[in-house]
C-alpha cells in the first residue's frame, strides 16, 4: 500500500465551507470539447475524479455573450440553459467523492464575440488581443455594474449546476479582473484606474460579490497570475505581492501561476518539473488560505517537498492529470512506478488551439472516454486466444504490445535493434527532449510486468520469418525515416538528387553524424524538428541558417505553446532565420531558393544542408507481407495490419493512439463507418 512518506499528500484541505479529501487539485484546463460536447467533457472530468483528484475543475467558463471566445469551445454559463450541461460533470465528479470547480471568466478584450457579435469591452479603449480587426470599448460605470451582475449570476448558476468551488479568474491575461490590474490595458482616471489599489478594486468587488452570492455553501477560489514576465506593462511580481496582501483573506483558496499560458504550461523542452516555484514561493507568507500551484508535477517526492517546504498546500495539475488521470490513486495504492508521466510536449494544448477534442501523447484514452468508451486504467479482457506478433518497438509497437498484453493476449514483440522506443529513444537524445523518453519508459516498465508478453531485441524480421512464426495476427509498426531529397509541402518533386554531397537528414544527426562549418537547415515541416536541428548545429559550434518555405518560423509550434520559446532560443544561440524561401536546389556547397512572394532567387552557401521536409514510411515489410497474402492462411495468419509511422508518419501521439486503437479494436464488434459516438442534435431549437 501507500508509502508513509506520501501520507501528507492525502491529508484533507478545507476550502471555505467545503473540504477536499486530499491535496490533489486538477486545475482548470481547456479541452476543445467544452459546451459543444458536454457528454465527452463530463466523461473526461469523471475519470479524473475516479483517479483520485480531490478537486476537478472545468476550463474557462464564459459568463456572458459579450465575453464569447468563439471559435474556441470552453465552458459556458450565459444563462440557465447552460446549467444542465455542466450539471452532468458535477454529478459525475461527485459520484467519486470529488469536488467540482468552475472557472468563471469574462475575457474582455481577449474575447472575440465572433458568435455573439456583441461589441468587445475592456478597462479602456484598445485593440482586441488576438488580431481580430475590431476594438474593445472602454467600460463605463454601468458596464462595470453589469459585469459584476453577470459574474454574480453566473456564480449562482454554477452553484445550481452543483459546483462546490467557484473561481474568480485573474490569470493568463484572459479575464477582465486581470485586465483591470494591468497598466497597459487600464488607462482609466476614475476610481478603477491609476493606483494599484484602484486597479485592484474590481477584483476585490467581484471576490466579495461571489462570496456573498454563493459563499455559504461554495468555496471561492482566486486564480491569480503572479507575473507576466513582460516588465512594467504587465503584472510584475512586486505588484502581485501588493495585490495578494490587499485581498489575502477574501478568497477561500489561492491558485497562483505565471501568465500568459505559454509561461504557465511551458513545454518540457524549455523548463523542468516544478519550474514555477521561485515565482510563487512567497504567496503563502501573505495569506493563511490554502495555496495551489502547478509545475507539471509527476514525482510524489517533488510534491511532498513543495508542501513540506511551505511552497504550496495543494498539488495543482493540468497536464499530469491528462497524461495520467489515475496519478493520485497510483500513489495511494503504492503503485508509484505505474504513473504515466506527462512528457511536456503540449499536444494536449493543440486540441484547444485547433478546436478539436483534447488528445495526449502519453494517454491515448484522453478525450475518448465517451466517444470510444476507453478508460485510462482499464481495458476489456481478451476475447480469443489469438497470438499476436508486433514488429517494431517504437511508440506504436510498444503501446500495441502493452495494451494487448494488458488485455491478456499472448503477445510477441520483435525489434530490429538492441533498444526499445524507436523514434522516441532517438529524439529523447536531442537537446531539451529527454522527457519524451517517458513514452518508452512507461511502456517498457508495464510490458516487463506482463508474463504473457515476450520481447525479442536485435530481431529484424522479414516476411518469411513472419510467415514461419505462427501468429494469428501481425502488427507492422516499423516506423519511418526522414527524406533526404527535400520533397515536401512546397516542392513539386524531389529537389536534391541522390549522391550530391553534404546532405544530412535528422536521422543522420540522431545517429551522430558530425556537423561542421556553416549549416543550412531547410524547414518545410513547420513543427519542432528544424528548430531542434538548429540547436544541435549551434551547440556543435557551427554557424546556422534556418530557412523555411513558410512565412513564419516553426509555425505549427504555436499550437503547442512552443513558438515563443523556440524563437527566443534560436535568437539566443545565434541562428539566422530566413522565412518565405522554398528550396529549388543544392549542389553540395550552395542552396538555391525562390522567394514566395517576389519570385527572386536567393543563394545561401553552406557546408552541410539538413532538409526537414517529410518522412517516408518503412513499409517494405508490410508490402512484402501483402504480396504473400495467399500464404497467410497456411501460416495461420488471420490479419496483417500496418500502424503508426509505418502507415503514415505523424506525431508520436498519432503512433501511440494507433497502437492503442489496434489493441482496443482487436476481436471487437464492427462499429460501422463512424467508429465513435458523436454529439448529435436530436432536437431543433424552437
Ligand atoms: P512508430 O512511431 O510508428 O512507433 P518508430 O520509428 O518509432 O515508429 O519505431 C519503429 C521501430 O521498428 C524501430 O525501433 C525500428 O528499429 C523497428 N523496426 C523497423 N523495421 C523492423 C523490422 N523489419 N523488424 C523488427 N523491427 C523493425
Ligand atoms: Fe503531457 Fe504531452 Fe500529454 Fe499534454 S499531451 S498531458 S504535455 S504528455
Amino acid at each position: 500500500m501507500r508509502d508513509p512518506r506520501y501520507d501528507i499528500l492525502f491529508e484533507p484541505v478545507k476550502i471555505g465551507p467545503v473540504t477536499a479529501k486530499n491535496r490533489f487539485f486538477q486545475v482548470p484546463h481547456c479541452n476543445g470539447m467544452g459546451h459543444a460536447m458536454p457528454e465527452s467533457h463530463a466523461a473526461m472530468r469523471e475519470v479524473k475524479a475516479e483517479g483520485g483528484w480531490a478537486v476537478v475543475s472545468t476550463e474557462e467558463c464564459e459568463i456572458h455573450p459579450s465575453g464569447d471566445v468563439s471559435p474556441y469551445v470552453e465552458a459556458r454559463l450565459w444563462d440557465d440553459h447552460d446549467i444542465p450541461a455542466l450539471k452532468l460533470m458535477c454529478d459525475k465528479v461527485h459520484a467519486h467523492g470529488g469536488l467540482a470547480a468552475v472557472e468563471l471568466t469574462h475575457n474582455g478584450p481577449t474575447a472575440s464575440n465572433l458568435y455573439s457579435r456583441e461589441v468587445l469591452i475592456a478597462p479602456s479603449h484598445q485593440p482586441s488581443k488576438y488580431g481580430y480587426p475590431a476594438q474593445a470599448r472602454g467600460m463605463d460605470m454601468e458596464d462595470i455594474r453589469n459585469y459584476r451582475r453577470w459574474h454574480k449570476d453566473a456564480a449562482i448558476r454554477g452553484k445550481k449546476a452543483g459546483f462546490d468551488i467557484i473561481y474568480v479568474y485573474a490569470a493568463h491575461d484572459l479575464s477582465l479582473a486581470m485586465h483591470f490590474l494591468q497598466k497597459r490595458r487600464n488607462h482609466r482616471t476614475d476610481e478603477y484606474g491609476g493606483s494599484l489599489e484602484n486597479r485592484a478594486r474590481l477584483l476585490r468587488e467581484v471576490l466579495i460579490d461571489t462570496k456573498e452570492a454563493v459563499g455559504d455553501t461554495c468555496g471561492v477560489a482566486l486564480r491569480f497570475a503572479v507575473d507576466e514576465l513582460i516588465g512594467a506593462g504587465g503584472i510584475t511580481v512586486e505588484e502581485a505581492k501588493d495585490v495578494v496582501a490587499m485581498v489575502a483573506e477574501i478568497p477561500d483558496l489561492w491558485d497562483v501561476n505565471l501568465a500568459a499560458w505559454y509561461n504557465d504550461s511551458i513545454p518540457s523542452r524549455f523548463a523542468p518539473e516544478g519550474a514555477q516555484e521561485p515565482f510563487i514561493n512567497w504567496v503563502k507568507s501573505l495569506t493563511t488560505k490554502p495555496v495551489v500551484g502547478v509545475g507539471r508535477f509527476t514525482s510524489p517526492d517533488t510534491m511532498v517537498s513543495q508542501i513540506k517546504r511551505g511552497v504550496i498546500d495543494m498539488i495543482g495539475a493540468a497536464r499530469p492529470s491528462i497524461a495520467d488521470p489515475f496519478l493520485p490513486k497510483k500513489i495511494e495504492d503504492g503503485r508509484v512506478e505505474d504513473i504515466r508521466e506527462c512528457i511536456g510536449c503540449n499536444i494536449c494544448v493543440s486540441g484547444d488551439m485547433t478546436i478539436t477534442p483534447i488528445r495526449c501523447t502519453q494517454n491515448p484514452s484522453m478525450g475518448e472516454e465517451w466517444r470510444k468508451g476507453w478508460h485510462p486504467d482499464r481495458i476489456r479482457k481478451a476475447e480469443s486466444d489469438a497470438r499476436i506478433l508486433v514488429v517494431g518497438a517504437g511508440p506504436a509497437g510498444l503501446e500495441a504490445t502493452r495494451a494487448l498484453g494488458a488485455r491478456g493476449y499472448e503477445v510477441h514483440l520483435a525489434e530490429a535493434t538492441r533498444v526499445l522506443g524507436g523514434r522516441v529513444d532517438r529524439e529523447a537524445k536531442l537537446p531539451g527532449l529527454a522527457e519524451w523518453g517517458r513514452v518508452r519508459d512507461w511502456r517498457v516498465g508495464q510490458i516487463d510486468k506482463l508474463t504473457n508478453v515476450s520481447v525479442y531485441r536485435e530481431s529484424p524480421l522479414e516476411a518469411e520469418d513472419i510467415l514461419e512464426f505462427g501468429a494469428s495476427h501481425v502488427v507492422v509498426a516499423t516506423g519511418s525515416r526522414w527524406r533526404a531529397d527535400a520533397f515536401g509541402r512546397s516542392a513539386h518533386g524531389p529537389i536534391i538528387t541522390e549522391g550530391i554531397p553534404n546532405v544530412l537528414t535528422p536521422d543522420d544527426i540522431m545517429d551522430g553524424a558530425a556537423l561542421k562549418g556553416h549549416v543550412v537547415i531547410y524547414d518545410d515541416d513547420y513543427f519542432y524538428m528544424a528548430s531542434v536541428m538548429a540547436e544541435v548545429a549551434a551547440k556543435a559550434g557551427c554557424s546556422v541558417t534556418l530557412v523555411t518555405s513558410d512565412d513564419t518560423i516553426a509555425s505549427w509550434s504555436s499550437n503547442t505553446l512552443d513558438y515563443r520559446h523556440i524563437m527566443k532560443r534560436l535568437h539566443k544561440v545565434g541562428v539566422k532565420m530566413l522565412p518565405s524561401l522554398s528550396l529549388t536546389g543544392w549542389d553540395g556547397t550552395k542552396a538555391a531558393f525562390e522567394h514566395s512572394w517576389s519570385g527572386t532567387e536567393e543563394v545561401v552557401s553552406g557546408d552541410i544542408i539538413i532538409p526537414v521536409t517529410m518522412r517516408l514510411p518503412n513499409d517494405g515489410l508490410y508490402l512484402d507481407l501483402k504480396a504473400r497474402a495467399a500464404d497467410w492462411a497456411e501460416a495461420g495468419i488471420a490479419s496483417v495490419k500496418v500502424i503508426g509511422d509505418a502507415e503514415a508518419p505523424g506525431l508520436i501521439a498519432h503512433a501511440v493512439y494507433a497502437g492503442h486503437r489496434y489493441a482496443q479494436e482487436l476481436d471487437g464488434p464492427d462499429r460501422g463507418e463512424v467508429k465513435f459516438r458523436r454529439h448529435l442534435h436530436t432536437a431543433v431549437t424552437p
